[in-house]
C-alpha cells in the first residue's frame, strides 16, 4: 500500500494528444490518494474523468507491470504514442489502450463528465511546472541557505563591531602612549639636569628608594609637587585662621605657609569671587560638608578636565585638594603635630601612585575621602561610635590609600591570570593588600612617613584601622560585612566597643567607596559612566587573552543599564538601608539610589 502511495506521490503528469483531437492527462487526483484519468475532447467539446482507488486500478492494469514500473511505462507509453483511445458514445465512456515497451498492454477507461478537464488539465500541468521548478528539496535548500546567509552576516557584523572596539582601543592606547611619551621626554630633560658621577643614574635612584624602601617611588626624583602656596593660604585660613584660638605661628602644620586672618580671607574671597581658579576652588570647597560636593568641578579647575589629567598632575588635583582641606577642617595636622611639610609629601606621593584609569584614579579616592568624612560629621558616626582623633585620623588616610596603585583590573582577572599579585596575596583581597601595602613600604621612607610624628601606640593602633578598613573594601567580602553588622544591630550593640567601632569604620569607607549610586543623578552618571569604561577595559583584555568576559564588561554586549540595576538592588539598596539603621542621617541616600535606579529603567542601553 505504502509503496502504491509512495510511487503516486513522484508521479508527475502524464499527458498526451491524441489524433482524433483528444487531450489526455493520466496524474494523481487532487486529494493524492487516487490515480485519475482526465481527458478533453476538443471536436464536441466533452470531458471524460475517472478515479481509480488502488484495487480498480490493479484491476485495470490487470497483473503486470508491478507498481514501481506502471508508472515510468505509462510515462513511457505517453510520450511513444503508444495509446490507443476508443471513443463509446453509447456508453458516454472513452476506453484507452496503453501499448508498453514489451508489448504488454492495459486498458483505462474515463466516462462523459461535467466538469470541464481541459481547464483543469492545463491548470494541473501549470502546478507541475511550478512544483518542479521550486520542490520542496529546492525550498528547503534555500531557506538553509538563507539561514546560512544570516548567520554569516551577524558574524560579519559581529567581527565588524569587534574590529571597531579593537581600533577604540588602539586609538585609546596610543593617546595613553602619547602622553606617556611627554612624560618620559620630561623626565628624560630632568634627568639630564642631575648631577651624577656613575655610569647608571638609574642605579642610583633605584639604590637610593630600595636602601629604606622596596617600591618605586611614584613621584620618581620630587620628594614633593608643585603645590600652589597661594591655593594652600586660602584653603589653610577657611578651617584654622590666623586668628583662631588654636592657631601658633610655631605649629609644625604652618611650617609652609601661614593662614590669613578672617578679615583677610574674606576680603580675598571677595576679590576673587569671579576668579576661574582660586575663586572657583573656594567656592567648590564651600559644599565640603555636603554630600554634593563635586571632586570632578575641583579636577577640572585644577587640570582642565577630569580624565586625562589624572595620571599627571604636577600641581596636584582633586585629591590633593580634598586632603589637604580636610587635614585642617578636622584640624587633623594640629593635634598630631604633623609638619606641613611632610603632609604635603604624603599627599604628594599617594596622588602620584594612582593611575590614569578610568575609574579607580585619584579622584575616585577623593570622592571615597569626602564621602568618609561626610558619614564621620554630618552623617554622625564620630558621635555616634564616640571615635577618637586616631580613629578620624586612620579613617582619612584609609579612605585616601584604598584604591592606591590600582592596576584597572579586579581581584578575579588577578585571580583567573595567576598574575604576580595573586600568587604573592594568595588570592586573598589581592589589590586591597596591594593598596595598603604599597603605601606602607613607601612610608619607609622617612619623608613620606606621616606616621612619624605619633607615638608607638598611636602608629600601631592606626596602621591597625586602616589596614582594617582598606581590606573591608574587597567587594568579595561584602555579604560578611554586611552580616557582621546585620547581628550587631539585633544585639542593640552601643558601637562602642573597639571591635565595634573597626566594623561601623570599615562600613563606612566601603560605603563611600560605592555611594556614587547614591549620589545626585549627574554625579551618578559620570561615575558610573567611568566603571563601565573601565570594566569594558578589562573586557577587551580578557577577549585578547582568549578568556570569556566578565560579566558587564563586554562592550560588544553593553548592558550597563541592567548591571546598575542588579547591584542597585543587591548590593546598594540593601546596605544602604543597613547603614541608616546604623546612621538615620544616611536615609537619604536610600532614596536617591532608588531615584538612579529608576533611572535606568528608562534608558535601558542593552
Ligand atoms: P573599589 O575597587 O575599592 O572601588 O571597590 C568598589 C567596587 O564596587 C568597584 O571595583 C566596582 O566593581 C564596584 N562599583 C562601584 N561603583 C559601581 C557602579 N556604579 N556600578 C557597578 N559597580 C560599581
Ligand atoms: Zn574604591
Amino acid at each position: 500500500m505504502s509503496n502504491y502511495f509512495d510511487q503516486l506521490h513522484k508521479m508527475p503528469p502524464v499527458w498526451c494528444t491524441s489524433d482524433d483531437q483528444i487531450c489526455v492527462m493520466c496524474a494523481p487526483s487532487e486529494n493524492m490518494q487516487d490515480f485519475g484519468v482526465y481527458m478533453y475532447s476538443y471536436g464536441d467539446n466533452t470531458s471524460y474523468k475517472k478515479e481509480y482507488d488502488m484495487s480498480a486500478l490493479s484491476t485495470a492494469k490487470g497483473s503486470k507491470p508491478d507498481w514501481t514500473m506502471f508508472f515510468p511505462m505509462l510515462s513511457k507509453c505517453v510520450s511513444n504514442n503508444n495509446v490507443v483511445l476508443t471513443k463509446v458514445p453509447s456508453e458516454e465512456k472513452i476506453k484507452m489502450n496503453f501499448t508498453g515497451p514489451c508489448g504488454n498492454t492495459f486498458g483505462l477507461e474515463a466516462l462523459v463528465t461535467t466538469e470541464n478537464m481541459e481547464e483543469f488539465i492545463i491548470s494541473r500541468l501549470m502546478f507541475t511546472n511550478q512544483v518542479f521548478s521550486h520542490t520542496k528539496e529546492i525550498m528547503a535548500k534555500d531557506a538553509q541557505l538563507e539561514k546560512e546567509a544570516n548567520t554569516l552576516k551577524e558574524q560579519a557584523d559581529g567581527l565588524d563591531s569587534e574590529l571597531q572596539a579593537l581600533k577604540d582601543n588602539i586609538k585609546r592606547n596610543e593617546q595613553q602612549e602619547s602622553i606617556s611619551r611627554k612624560r618620559l621626554g620630561e623626565l628624560k630633560k630632568q634627568w639630564d639636569t642631575m648631577e651624577t658621577s656613575v655610569d647608571d643614574p638609574w642605579k642610583v635612584v633605584k639604590d637610593r628608594q630600595t636602601k629604606e624602601c622596596r617600591r618605586v617611588n611614584p613621584l620618581l626624583d620630587k620628594k614633593c609637587k608643585d603645590f600652589d602656596k597661594t591655593l594652600m593660604q586660602l584653603i589653610k585660613s577657611l578651617y584654622i585662621p590666623s586668628d583662631d584660638a588654636r592657631y601658633k605661628a610655631t605649629d609644625p602644620c604652618h611650617s609652609v605657609v601661614k593662614p590669613l586672618s578672617k578679615a583677610e580671607l574674606a576680603q580675598k574671597q571677595k576679590s576673587l569671587a569671579n576668579d576661574k581658579f582660586y575663586g572657583a576652588i573656594l567656592k567648590n570647597l564651600e559644599k565640603i560638608e555636603e554630600w554634593a560636593y563635586s571632586v570632578s568641578d575641583i579636577q577640572c579647575i585644577m587640570n582642565g578636565d577630569d580624565y586625562a589629567s589624572l595620571p599627571f598632575q604636577p600641581k596636584g588635583g582633586s585629591l590633593f585638594v580634598t586632603l589637604y582641606a580636610l587635614f585642617f577642617k578636622l584640624d587633623l595636622l594640629r593635634k598630631f603635630k604633623i609638619d606641613e611639610q611632610l603632609a604635603l609629601n604624603w599627599i604628594s606621593v599617594v596622588e602620584a601612585g594612582y593611575h590614569g584609569n578610568p575609574y579607580h584614579n585619584s579622584m575616585h579616592a577623593a570622592d571615597v575621602l569626602h564621602i568618609v568624612s561626610f558619614i564621620l560629621t554630618k552623617g554622625g558616626l564620630i558621635e555616634k561610635c564616640q571615635l577618637k582623633d586616631e580613629q578620624v585620623f586612620s579613617a582619612v588616610l584609609a579612605a585616601s590609600i584604598h584604591d592606591f596603585e590600582h592596576p584597572g583590573i579586579n581581584n578575579n582577572f588577578h585571580m583567573k591570570t595567576s598574575s604576580y599579585l595573586a600568587t604573592l596575596y594568595n588570592d586573598r583581597s589581592v589589590l586591597e593588600n596591594l593598596h595598603v601595602s604599597s603605601v606602607f613600604e613607601l612610608m619607609k621612607n622617612s619623608e613620606y612617613n606621616i606616621l612619624s610624628p605619633l607615638s608607638d601606640d598611636q602608629r600601631r593602633d592606626v596602621r591597625e584601622l586602616v589596614i582594617e578598613m582598606v581590606l573591608a573594601t574587597d567587594m568579595g567580602s561584602h555579604g560578611k560585612y554586611v552580616t557582621m553588622m546585620k547581628s550587631k544591630l539585633q544585639e542593640h550593640s552601643d558601637f562602642l566597643k573597639k571591635e565595634d567601632q573597626f566594623l561601623a569604620l570599615a562600613m563606612a569607607l566601603k560605603m563611600a567607596d560605592i555611594s556614587n549610586c547614591g549620589r545626585p543623578l549627574d554625579i551618578y552618571l559620570k561615575w558610573s559612566g567611568k566603571v563601565s569604561d573601565e570594566f569594558y577595559q578589562q573586557g577587551d583584555r580578557e577577549r585578547n587573552l582568549g578568556l570569556p568576559c566578565s560579566p558587564f564588561m563586554d562592550r560588544l554586549q553593553p548592558s550597563i543599564a541592567k548591571g546598575q540595576i542588579s547591584f542597585m538592588n543587591y548590593i546598594i539598596i540593601p546596605f544602604f538601608e543597613q547603614m541608616s539603621e546604623l546612621l538615620p542621617a544616611l536615609r537619604f541616600a536610600v532614596d536617591l539610589a532608588e531615584g538612579n535606579k529608576a533611572y535606568w529603567a528608562q534608558n535601558d542601553d542593552s
